[in-house]
């Protein structure tokens, strides 16, 4: 477990995005889905594990439906603090079920979990096909439903807010995050949005990051 190359990609006196420290969360188990608008739309799938998050882009997101298996790449650990960061899906804590040692099990290349969290809940299992390339399934369990929940709950469990509205609060291309939101949301009106900081933050970097 290592920052090396999460700092070798970035630059910390141009990106607002967390140094890399390594240090455990007050759980020292947090998980957590951050929905991303980069030259490709995708989910990055963060687990806690020995002081980093171990991390997968999951182009399609998540599915709750035990029949659809998502593609997962493995890309580099992150610091832990970077499951605050801005454009937060859900977050929650997760449990390793065949393992006691989580880095073990992905070194393995197989790796199952529950996730106790506000849109994914219940059993998981990420497994490795050919490195980089993972695949991110639901278990059949009692939390099992059918339907694309990227569609059905865009809105970040946080800030209650989409990609849209996020870039609008932020300072950011509100044209260009809104692709990255379903077609066709209803109207909230009785939802206030919470802006996460009374700053702006814009990220404005040409690198790339995972
Ligand atoms: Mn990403």
């Amino acid at each position: 477990m290592s920052l090396t190359e999460y700092k070798k990609k970035r630059s910390f006196k141009k990106t607002p995005e967390p140094g890399p420290e390594k240090k455990s969360s007050e759980f020292g188990n947090i998980f957590v889905v951050q929905k991303h608008r980069a030259t490709q739309l995708h989910y990055d799938f963060r687990l806690e594990a020995d002081g980093v998050l171990l991390s997968w882009a999951v182009p399609k997101g998540p599915s709750m439906d035990p029949k659809v298996k998502r593609l997962a790449m493995h890309v580099e650990d992150h610091p832990v603090d970077y499951a605050r960061f801005e454009g937060v899906i859900p977050e929650g804590v997760y449990g390793p079920e065949n393992t006691t040692s989580v880095s073990k099990a992905v070194a393995k290349g197989e790796l199952k979990f529950a996730l106790l969290g506000d849109k994914l809940k219940g059993s998981f299992v990420l497994v490795r096909t050919r490195e980089p390339q993972w695949l991110l399934i639901k278990h059949r369990d009692k939390y099992a439903k059918e339907g694309d929940i990227s569609k059905t709950q865009p809105f970040s469990v946080l800030t209650k807010r989409t990609l849209a509205e996020i870039a609008k609060d932020e300072g950011g291309d509100v044209k260009k995050a809104a692709t990255g939101d379903p077609k066709g949301l209803p109207r909230r009106r009785d939802i206030k949005r919470r802006k996460k900081t009374s700053k702006k933050k814009v990220w404005h970097s040409k690198r790339k990051h995972s």
